[in-house]
């Protein structure tokens, strides 16, 4: 993935856990915007503070915001569960970005992926040279933080054309008549945001879209419950003209 995270292995020994006086590094020059025009809802609000949370380095703030039984994804990578290692992950996140001396503009925006707002995470260095794209999509349940998942803004390498986060779902009833074989599902990638499933219990298959003069091969997730695709994720990039 393209966020630091990539090139910093996670720990995830307990005894490591934040402090509750943990404070805000004031050197730290980290910003926050949020988008006018957000949906008015819970998910908003809770995203909003989430961001806030992190941009302001209360780790220990970012308790009430979780359910008991929350998992923190990290795409392709690891699922974590619970709430001392949900804020555990995130401590240690900023902490090397801050050994990195990487600044993170957070923005809370609308997502047209997830229909809701999100968190995305500008990660640049002290000279201004942007060094990565995360987003961070939130799941809720009963008004808490049941599933976060961090994944970069594209997940596919750019040489595969430029296909992003932001796209908007394809068509749950075209995917299902275009689909090819079935793939084995995997962990840590998408889960449905809608009902909270995780990728390895949604169907996932072979794909190919057609763009007009170009098409994309890829794998893609749906949720047969909710009846929405999840993750799409072009493998080839085929120029047709
Ligand atoms: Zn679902």
């Amino acid at each position: 993935m393209s966020t630091k995270e990539q090139n910093n292995r996670y720990n995830g020994d307990a005894t490591s856990r934040p402090s509750c006086t943990d404070k805000k590094d004031e050197n730290v020059s980290n910003t926050l915007m949020v988008e006018h025009g957000l949906p008015d809802d819970i998910h908003t609000e809770i995203t909003i503070s989430f961001a806030t949370c992190l941009f302001t380095q209360e780790f220990c703030e970012l308790e009430g915001l979780l359910s008991d039984d929350v998992k923190m994804i990290s795409y392709k990578k690891r699922t974590i569960k619970g709430k001392d290692e949900f804020v555990q992950y995130w401590k240690w996140l900023s902490d090397v970005l801050k050994a990195d001396q990487i600044i993170t503009d957070y923005s809370v925006k609308y997502n047209a992926l997830s229909g809701h707002a999100i968190v995305a995470c500008n990660q640049k260095s002290v000279f201004g040279s942007v060094v990565g794209e995360a987003y961070v999509f939130l799941h809720l349940e009963n008004g808490k933080i049941s599933i976060a998942i961090i994944t970069p803004k594209q997940l596919q390498p750019r040489m595969v054309r430029y296909y992003d986060q932001d796209t908007p779902p394809l068509d749950y009833d075209k995917i299902m008549h275009q689909k090819n074989e079935i793939i084995s599902p995997e962990p840590h990638r998408m889960p449905c945001l809608n009902c909270g499933r995780l990728s390895d219990e949604l169907e996932w298959y072979k794909l190919e879209i057609d763009s007009g003069p170009y098409s994309h091969i890829g794998q893609v997730s749906v949720c047969p419950y909710c009846k929405k695709q999840i993750e799409f994720y072009p493998e080839f990039f085929i120029r047709k003209q």
